[in-house]
């Protein structure tokens, strides 16, 4: 056998340093090296030790003796393998994935082929399509899922962009995966939302008051600029011609006020051109930006995420019901409980849950308790009387229903009055009204009053203290594993399908653990798994 050559850098110096040879210390090799004097500078040396190698080298000119086999580059229990057999084991066409079959010329891709560059891709947190692009040639996950085939970003984009629907169909098809596994639980979830930047900044944004100004100086100009014509025109006899400067500055109103219009028509005070569905609100740098509020519910059992949705309303106020409905379309069935946190109070949204049947437990926050002890007529100190539906003053007087309302033109109310403020000695200290006390309640007010006497039970306060570690896992692993912090396409369709890929992937991510285990399998009875969506 010829002897193995290795060059060896010796860290470990003697403290007697001296210049001359020393004994290399770390290897077996028993040859001694030449050293510097000084004790500060090491040389190193070639060691060659008789039928083995001290260091592993990399050898350019190195032959395959036999040709390499594909399946071999990646080991058992790679995720790539994983990603395979899932989507091996699906029915693309019944998923709605577009199958396109070429006629002539080059032979396109396979879409499971491109299914797994864009799911592994996601695992491994290459989400561009140039990103996967250059994974094809560089990434030995990619290149064995592709079997060394480059799609480029194109090819890769086209087909993100022809199969959004089939794309948002995956996530569900995972969950019909766990559920078959009995991976997934009905006892707890919890839902959530977090908003994230949209990929369009703020550049070239229209804000309505900056319009309306820009707006009121353009028409004063315009009035300017038309009693100087028509000034102009008195003086001297000869054909009224719009000045060019005019016919721009009307063109220009005419855009503002368009701009205004379809602001006015999508509810907003902003407006990005560029990604007409993006919304004013406070994302994750704590500034407001264009973006959208990303929901989702994750099951207590295994940390899944069995509904996901984006919106573009920036607060979570009616987004209760929605949610758990999604899980009920999903599973067939509501969780006993679902956890939200204050962002989700609504006693409209409490109202609905309890119409439907949903068990839910909204962190309601404590009752206002720092009312000024003078204040002996604030608002909270009046009692509702379910039985008799009317409140009681801290006097013990009865004020009853008078008629609905709105509240700050906003919320439906009901409105209780009082009828004996009369001869009440303290009518002035309790309301400066002329008519009478006042008091406004919610149209939804029982249910908000049920929910806060369900939340009495200890069992029920342990529940809702389990809401953050069931649902806050799922937001750090997309955010801080997976590092999303913007979108990285555009548009309301655009952005439910990535948030889509991004909660497939966290639920492959844990299902790859399960398969590991031997508790998933995938290739069961080479029947697909799916049902086909409609
Ligand atoms: S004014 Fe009416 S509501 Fe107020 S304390 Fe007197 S009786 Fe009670």
């Amino acid at each position: 056998m010829p002897a193995a050559v290795a060059r060896v850098s010796h860290s470990a110096s003697p403290p007697d340093v001296r210049k001359g040879f020393r004994v290399c210390l770390k290897t077996i090799c028993k040859r001694s090296e030449s050293y510097d004097g000084d004790g500060s500078k090491e040389r190193s040396v070639d060691c060659r030790i008789e039928g083995m190698s001290y260091e592993k080298r990399a050898d350019y000119s190195e032959r395959f003796l036999f040709p390499p086999s594909v399946e071999d580059w990646v080991g058992p229990d790679h995720p790539a393998r994983f990603i395979r057999e899932f989507v091996d084991a699906l029915d693309l066409r019944g998923l709605g994935f577009r199958m396109r079959v070429a006629e002539e010329g080059r032979p396109n891709y396979a879409s499971d082929m491109l299914l797994k560059v864009w799911l592994y891709g996601y695992l491994m947190r290459i989400r561009s399509s140039r990103g996967l692009e250059r994974g094809c040639r560089e990434n030995v996950g990619l290149i064995w899922l592709t079997g060394m085939n480059e799609p480029d970003h194109n090819t890769l984009w086209r087909f993100f962009n022809e199969n959004k629907r089939a794309l948002r169909n995956i996530f569900r098809q995972v969950i019909r995966v766990a559920v078959k596994a009995e991976l997934i639980g009905l006892v707890l979830h919890a839902v959530d939302g977090t908003k994230i930047a949209a990929r369009a900044g703020a550049r070239g944004a229209l804000h309505k008051a900056d319009l309306e100004k820009a707006l009121r100086k353009l028409d004063e100009n315009v009035e300017e600029v038309i009693s100087k014509v028509e000034a102009a025109e008195a003086d001297e006899q000869g054909e009224y011609r719009l000045p060019e400067e005019l016919r721009e500055r009307g063109q220009l109103r005419e855009r503002i006020r368009a701009a205004l219009t379809e602001m006015e028509a999508a509810g907003t005070k902003d407006f990005q051109p560029q990604e007409s569905d993006a919304r004013m609100m406070k994302c994750g740098s704590g500034r407001k930006e264009f973006g959208y509020n990303a929901q989702a519910v994750a099951d207590s059992e295994n940390g899944l995420i069995i509904a996901a949705e984006v919106v573009n309303e920036a607060d979570d106020h009616g987004l209760l019901v929605p949610m758990v409905e999604k899980v009920e379309v999903e599973l067939g069935l509501a969780a006993e409980e679902t956890l939200a946190d204050g962002g989700y109070r609504s006693a409209a949204e409490l109202r609905r849950a309890e119409d439907r049947g949903y068990g839910v437990l909204v962190a309601l926050g404590r009752q206002r308790e720092v009312i000024p002890e003078a204040d002996e007529y604030h608002p909270s100190k009046f009692r509702y009387d379910q039985e008799l539906d009317q409140c009681v003053c801290p006097r013990g007087e009865a004020l009853r229903f008078e008629r609905e309302g709105m509240s700050h033109n906003k919320y439906p109310v009901r409105i209780f009055r009082c009828q004996s403020y009369k001869e009440c000695p303290v009518r002035w200290q309790c309301s400066r009204d002329k008519r009478g006390r006042k008091i406004e309640l919610s149209v939804h007010h029982g249910s908000l009053m049920r929910q806060r006497e369900k939340q009495r039970l200890p069992q029920k306060q342990a529940a809702l203290r389990r809401r953050p570690g069931i649902i806050e896992p799922v937001f750090g692993h997309i955010k801080q594993a997976m590092g999303f912090r913007r979108w990285t396409v555009g548009g309301l369709e655009g952005v439910r399908t990535q948030w889509s890929l991004l909660c497939t992937t966290v639920n492959l991510s844990k299902l790859h653990k399960f398969w590991l285990s031997g508790r998933l399998v995938l290739k069961a009875a080479n029947q697909p798994m799916i049902v086909p969506y409609a």
